[in-house]
């Protein structure tokens, strides 16, 4: 069986050369869109990174090329249009677990960052400057953490927070894990008891109709003043143009974003000589107490290995009939 593998990366092709020897796996740099679909012609899979665009006019193209599995080598499938894939008979895939710890160690990577301002620290020191006027932090044992998303990833954040750090921890989901109530997290019934109680929000949900731009103009007045907001999920969760005047006002004290709304244009790209014509991102990335880095939260060698392996056993599974119930997402017809 042929694989057509988008938005290809050198590190794709060392980590999928050392787990399988079985697939026919062609690699393009290029992202899966309505340009690059024709690549597709003659293969039976495709295999997708988080910004493929996988929307109804692409899935019909795969399905007329003969694709009959389509690999996300990723947990989210929000680029996906499932009822398309459906009607073409096209079983999605994921890996919806790969590696919790990266995520959230990165989530926790940017709350102490953000908090003790040691990438500023770094370029002071680098120019000759030792002074520490200015970057004055918290202790962020005394701190509550409201976490939204209490799922694999969500979960590991909050075993440190709680075992760690002991912080108070708020949690909302829309259901209750009990692995966090045994490490003494309280779940709260509604989101403005997070919004109200916390100083550090960590977003850790798919991103759903119901869940896009749960951080807006309206959420953000039921926060506290100078409130640290941590995004490591997706970025439509935050509604930028509002997070941007939240920073302007000082209701936002810290943001830190590892993906972003409109990303797919940019991210896991080197634009370093280019005009970056996005203005959000631009007055973001100016701003003195935001981070934002290129969706790589997920990026550590346990988690990569363990993504192209589950995405090989994925296809083996598929081609047995043996799919795992976690990993299909979608009821192909
Ligand atoms: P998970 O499915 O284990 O957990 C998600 C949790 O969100 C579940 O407990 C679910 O009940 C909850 N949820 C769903 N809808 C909700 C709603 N409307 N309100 C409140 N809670 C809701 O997923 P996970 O493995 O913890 O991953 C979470 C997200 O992190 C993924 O969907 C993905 O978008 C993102 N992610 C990002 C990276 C990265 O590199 N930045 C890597 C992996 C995953």
């Amino acid at each position: 069986m042929k694989i057509c593998l988008f938005s290809s990366k050198p590190y794709w092709v060392k980590w999928f050369g050392e787990v399988n020897n079985y697939y026919q796996i062609e690699f393009f740099t290029q992202s899966l869109n309505i340009n690059t679909v024709k690549e597709t012609k003659g293969a039976q899979a495709v295999c997708c990174f988080v910004n493929d665009d996988l929307n109804k006019d692409v899935i019909e193209k795969l399905s007329e090329n003969g694709v009959k599995v389509i690999l996300m080598r990723c947990a989210g499938f929000n680029k996906v249009d499932l009822e398309a894939a459906n009607k073409c008979g096209i079983s999605v895939l994921r890996v919806p677990t790969y590696s919790p710890n990266a995520v959230s160690e990165y989530a926790l990577s940017l709350m102490l960052t953000l908090n003790r301002k040691t990438h500023k620290a770094y370029h002071r020191v680098k120019e000759g400057n030792f002074e520490i006027n200015g970057l004055e932090g918290f202790n962020m044992s005394n701190r509550v953490f409201g976490i939204i998303g209490t799922g694999n990833i969500g979960y590991q954040l909050i075993r440190v927070l709680r075992l760690g750090f002991n912080a108070k921890v708020l949690a909302y989901d829309i259901f209750e894990n009990k692995d966090c109530i045994d490490i003494g997290v309280e779940y709260v019934k509604t989101l403005d008891e997070i919004w109200a109680q916390s100083d550090i929000i960590s977003l850790h949900t798919p991103l759903t109709p119901k869940t896009k731009y749960m951080v807006c103009e309206e959420t953000l007045s039921k926060m506290k003043d100078g409130v640290m907001i941590i995004n490591v999920s997706r970025g439509a969760l935050v509604n930028t143009k509002d997070a941007i005047n939240g920073l302007k006002t000082g209701k936002i004290g810290y943001l830190g974003m590892d993906v972003y709304e409109h990303e797919e244009d940019y991210f896991f790209q080197d634009h370093s000589d280019q005009i970056i014509k996005d203005d959000d991102l631009q007055l973001l990335v100016s701003f003195p107490n935001v981070i934002i880095s290129s969706h790589q939260a997920w990026y550590t060698k346990e988690a990569i290995s363990s993504i192209c392996k589950t995405t090989v056993q994925n296809l083996f599974d598929y081609e047995k009939g043996e799919v795992k119930k976690s990993n299909l997402v979608n009821n192909p017809q």
